[in-house]
């Protein structure tokens, strides 16, 4: 069987064995909070298990739980002891939202339902999750030598500075214009289907706050440069100075006269064979990978949660789909002559394992190995353009932002207290874009992302916390959008540079 269907294949069995299995085992809810008995409230004692709230405090008294918060059905429980507080808990499902009310507290604080470690499912999941977690470290392993040997090796055989300047401009012109097409269509699509107004979503009306972290475009600049290579190098979330350094040292490898230059050019060469061996072996388990992946996410996601933010995902998911299956397919055809569907299956090893790892950087060694084996792109154009794309060119990130900023805008605005201005949007097709430069490769970046856009339009950043429980399939959709984007950007790069292999690849 090709390699494409057979890992379609394994990930369509990944999602029945995890839908199998959410329905054979329990699985029991925990509110990752640990609490006492305590004057007739319930006081926490530790924060222990993934769904544990960050503002949540030891000694914080529990006096009641609210259920679905906002809607029509909101409960409030009073909590008078500690086993008050767990039968409530447990008598909720996986991934729902409660809010704690805190005594002394005005603002009640929310808190996602996560599975209890010891529950029958939780068990049943930990093979797939052992085997899951095995092929994410592989691929983890291979990030570094990778992005490093196959930029110094591309660099250096592209080896004269004008080429290279025109690769990077055309490189940077294909990631600036598909971006911002991306978000448009979002920004149009969320605009007419407007999934935030009167959306339940049970959030405090404005009450700005909380601390988005410090991602300016000053800031990505600031941290390309490493200030210890072999920092860098330790580091994968330290891509961008990883392809700094990388793009230096090739370029100052044909810089150097001979036989300097010369050998280390082809010791470059050699270690970049080798790694691409390794990775190829890698590539090897997929389909397997990808299986326990879908296994793991599928059995651990309630279904619950998407209720209230169906028309949300709805929105971000058929705006990624135009993006992906109209604007993407164009420029491949038009700029490349390329047929989409082709493109599509040869790229499919790729793009499934985007969607299974939900980040571009792990995905990064089957890329390189599917553009360039299965898309006969050259190594010149591969090697430089997909480790960039992989770091700054995030379509399906920018989209992504913008129809949640958006969203959460849209349900501010309705809920009163705040008006979305034509000004405002226009700083979030700003923000979006640079929040997806410098959004990294890896799972849910873009959310966090997202705290800044919100920060910089006085929104609170509760919102996204909630979109927290939806982010899951919402970044892998995304994330597979990245890298078909990468795939595309390398196809079209290599056309224009009179290369024939994308043509004639099938
Ligand atoms: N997970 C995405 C990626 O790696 C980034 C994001 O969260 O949007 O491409």
């Amino acid at each position: 069987m090709k390699l494409h269907w057979k890992v379609l294949a394994w990930m369509l069995a990944g999602v029945a064995v995890g839908v199998l299995l959410q329905f054979l085992f329990e699985a029991t809810p925990t509110s990752g909070v640990s609490v006492r008995s305590l004057d007739g409230a319930a006081e926490v004692t530790g924060l222990t298990g993934p769904g544990a709230a960050s503002d949540l405090d030891r000694g914080d008294r529990i006096v009641a739980i609210v259920i679905d918060r906002g809607r029509p059905n909101e409960r409030r429980l009073p909590v008078a002891d500690a086993a008050a507080f767990e039968d409530a808990v447990a008598a909720q499902s996986l991934g729902d939202v409660i809010w704690l009310e805190i005594q002394g507290r005005s603002e009640p604080v929310s808190l996602a339902l996560a599975m209890h470690p010891n529950s029958p499912r939780a068990r049943a999941i930990a093979p797939f999750r052992f085997a899951a977690r095995i092929f994410l470290a592989l691929l983890k392993m291979l990030i570094v030598p990778l992005v490093f040997t196959s930029i110094v090796n591309g660099v250096a055989g592209i080896g004269n500075l004008a080429t290279l300047r025109r690769l990077g401009y055309k490189a940077f012109a294909y990631y600036i214009a598909t971006s911002l097409l991306a978000i448009l269509i979002g920004q149009l699509l969320v605009n007419l289907i407007r999934p935030g107004d009167g959306a339940a979503l049970g959030l405090t009306p404005i009450a700005a706050g909380g601390v988005a972290p410090d991602v300016s475009f000053i800031g990505v600049l600031e941290r390309m440069v490493p200030e210890n290579v072999f920092g860098a190098l330790t580091d994968n979330s330290a891509m961008l100075s990883i392809i700094f350094f990388a793009l230096l040292f090739g370029f100052f490898v044909t810089r150097t006269p001979d036989p300097h230059g010369a050998r280390v050019k082809e010791l470059f060469e050699s270690l970049f064979e080798v790694v691409m061996r390794l990775a190829e072996a890698v590539l090897k388990l997929i389909p397997f990978g990808v299986f326990a992946l879908l296994v793991d996410i599928v059995a651990t996601t309630g279904l619950a949660v998407f209720q209230p933010l169906l028309l949300y995902m709805l929105t971000v998911t058929v705006a990624l789909g135009i993006h992906a299956g109209v604007t993407l397919c164009l420029a491949l055809r038009l700029l490349g002559g390329i047929s989409p569907w082709r493109w599509v299956r040869a790229m499919s090893p790729a793009l499934i394992t985007a969607f299974s790892t939900s980040s571009s950087s792990m995905t990064l060694p089957v890329t390189l190995e599917t553009v360039e084996k299965h898309g006969r792109v050259s190594n010149e154009v591969g090697s430089f353009t997909l480790p960039l794309g992989a770091t700054i060119n995030m379509d399906g990130t920018a989209l992504y932002e913008i129809v949640g900023v958006i969203f959460l805008a849209q349900y501010y605005a309705s809920a009163g207290g705040f008006e979305l201005t034509m000004t405002n949007q226009l700083l979030v097709i700003f923000m979006a874009l640079l929040a997806s430069i410098g959004a990294a490769g890896i799972p849910s970046a873009g959310l966090v992302m997202m705290l800044t856009i919100l920060s910089a339009l006085g929104l609170p950043l509760e919102g996204a916390a909630l979109l927290l429980a939806v982010d899951r399939p919402l970044d892998m959709m995304r994330t597979t959008v990245n890298v078909w984007s990468d795939t595309v950007a390398a196809a079209v790069i290599a056309v224009s540079e009179g290369e024939d292999g994308p043509l004639a690849m099938g």
